[in-house]
């Protein structure tokens, strides 16, 4: 007979933005749970508990409306005010990915948030002061705890034998007439950083953009596979970045970046937390939408392979 769990039974919190990569996230779920009754005065966020492997996981979603890191501290918090048990937080959705010749990330790739050097895995690029001359960046976000960046390891030493453990599980939610079936790869198109997209009211996505200003990749960085997954840092601010001249001078200044993102900057200092980002644009003018659920069928599907591979937490 199976134990009939309690709240303090979960220990992972799978926390996302949006409502397509909260359905990602709920298709991946081994077992899904019954959700606990309301208690007078507790917080009424949006959450479905279950388990993958041996986790016992509450995925919770921002308000509709409210993305940004604010929003995304809040919903944490409540996440940890209810479930007391929960050990850390995955950041786990879409973001606008930075392409080079050497990274050749492309739509549907995963960003795993990681440290270097000098950064954390997440940097919030926005955050620091005006000074003479131009503006500089102060503030520091906490890098993930050890636990976390072990299994990360894990994962890419699997990755080198080339286990990847996503693929199945990205198979399953991408069937055939799934919502979060890949798109055309036709569609993934990038342009030369200054060149900024052509609106027109009647045409759709980037009919009306030069085709001479494409940059050809064919010469970029062998590729294995159609999802690639990168570890790196990630640009994380309260602003949607959808310029190339800027997006490339902010990755610039940081020493590179792999994306950017609206969430992650405002759970780094307080949860131990790591951020996985599926490509689902570049940043720049010429943002379309078309890739967004199966960027996020990518993010939550490395979630699930990074839970299996992670051992359980005390609580
Ligand atoms: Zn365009």
């Amino acid at each position: 007979m199976v134990r009939q769990l309690q709240r303090k039974d979960y220990t992972v919190g799978w926390i996302c933005a949006l409502a397509l990569e909260f359905a990602a996230a709920e298709d991946l779920l081994d077992t899904e749970h019954p959700k606990f009754p309301q208690v007078s005065g507790e917080p009424t966020f949006r959450y479905k508990v279950g388990c993958i492997g041996s986790h016992n996981i509450v995925i919770a979603c921002l308000p509709a409306g409210r993305t940004g890191t604010t929003s995304a501290l809040s919903v944490a918090q409540q996440v940890r005010l209810v479930f007391t048990s929960i050990q850390y937080i995955l950041m786990v959705g879409i973001g606008g990915g930075v392409p080079n010749t050497k990274n050749n990330l492309r739509l549907g790739d995963v960003v795993f948030s990681q440290p270097d050097g000098a950064h954390g895995g997440v940097v919030q690029y926005g955050f620091g002061k005006d000074v003479p001359g131009g503006f500089q960046q102060t503030g520091h976000l906490s890098a993930p705890p050890e636990y976390l960046l072990n299994t990360l390891q894990e994962l890419k030493i699997r990755h080198r034998k080339k286990e990847f453990g996503f693929r199945g599980h990205l198979s399953k939610l991408t069937e055939p007439g799934s919502p979060f079936a890949r798109p055309d790869a036709a569609s993934d198109v990038f342009f030369e950083a200054a060149y900024s997209h052509v609106d027109s009211n009647d045409a759709v996505g980037c009919v009306e953009c030069a085709q001479e200003k494409r940059r050809n990749r064919d010469r970029w960085q062998t590729r294995t596979g159609d999802v690639q997954v990168h570890f790196g840092t990630i640009a994380s601010d309260n602003r949607l970045m959808r310029d190339g001249e800027r997006r490339d001078e902010i990755s610039k200044k940081l020493g590179g970046i792999l994306c950017f993102e609206m969430e992650a900057a405002g759970l780094m200092n307080h949860f131990p937390c790591l951020v996985i980002r599926g490509i689902s644009d570049y940043s720049d003018s010429h943002k379309s939408d078309d890739w967004q659920a199966y960027a996020a069928a990518t993010a939550a599907s490395s979630a699930k392979e990074f839970l299996l591979l992670m051992p359980p937490v005390a609580s």
